[in-house]
């Protein structure tokens, strides 16, 4: 789906369409679209850390069009698979992002009441049934959180609205891991983002949200927090981590779906 703005000097119109494209050109667009939100998600992640950074040291850094191109700039310097997509859908997202975020901001500033804020930008995820074939389709073996919502402490609405998309994204990735004959893992979720991987020990406090690497104190290992939670999730499911990046078993492809 498309929407074109057309701006006559008649008036504003507005069309929506649906676009049929080749199964190349749909391969490619999807590329496209995943490393517009891989950027879209680093500017989440770097709001955030700007945000906690200076709640702790009083707002000196700043996260504005301009420290997020020269963040752009860096990551497709550092990263051959961004770099391979166009810059200027990626710099259009970084201004979208901007968009997004002063909007969030000038709400918060204006005291708008709570239900009429537009929240600052989230992060965004493929569509649940999508992820959950990839990831069926490519692994064997699956640990996936025995995941709980808190739908009845007291958590914001936004935090519900995560909640419930991670919620849907993991039945879906249960239903078809079981669909298709994978050996599905739950496993307690608790503390999976404070222990470390290499050698059990627990961090003393939980990570917030924008720290997105792990750094043991006890044995001093550092890896991406994602990484080490998953790798603490294969842990406890019994998997080995060692043989899972990536691994299938032979004679276990997927058939498709109906
Ligand atoms: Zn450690």
């Amino acid at each position: 789906m498309a929407q074109v703005e057309a701006v006559a000097e008649a008036g504003l119109a507005r069309y929506t369409y649906r676009l049929r494209v080749s199964s190349a050109a749909r391969t490619a667009l999807a590329a496209e679209w995943d490393r517009c939100r891989w950027v879209w998600n680093e500017c989440v992640a770097k709001s955030r850390t700007v945000h906690l950074h200076n709640k702790a040291t009083g707002p000196k850094a700043t996260c504005g069009p301009a420290q997020l191109d020269r963040m752009l700039t860096d990551a497709r310097a550092r990263t051959p698979w961004l770099r391979a997509g166009a810059s200027v859908p990626q710099q259009q997202v970084i201004r979208d992002f901007g968009r997004s975020r002063a909007k969030a901001q000038k709400d918060i500033r204006e005291r708008l009441p709570m239900a009429r804020r537009a929240g600052m930008p989230k992060w965004k995820t493929k569509r649940e049934a999508l992820t959950s074939k990839k990831v069926v389709r490519d692994h064997g073996a699956i640990a996936v959180e025995d995941f709980r919502p808190k739908f009845l402490s007291r958590t914001t609405m936004a935090r519900k609205a995560a909640d419930a998309a991670i919620g849907a994204t993991k039945a879906a990735l249960i239903e078809m891991g079981r669909k298709h004959g994978r050996d599905i893992r739950l496993v307690h979720p608790v503390h999976t983002t404070m222990d470390c991987a290499h050698c059990d020990a627990r961090a003393k406090h939980a990570l917030p949200l924008g720290e997105r690497t792990y750094t043991c104190t006890v044995c001093g290992a550092v890896s991406p927090r994602d990484k080490n939670s998953a790798r603490v999730m294969l842990h406890r499911a019994g998997l080995n981590p060692a043989g899972a990046d990536g691994a299938r078993p032979p004679g276990a492809l997927l058939q498709e779906a109906a």
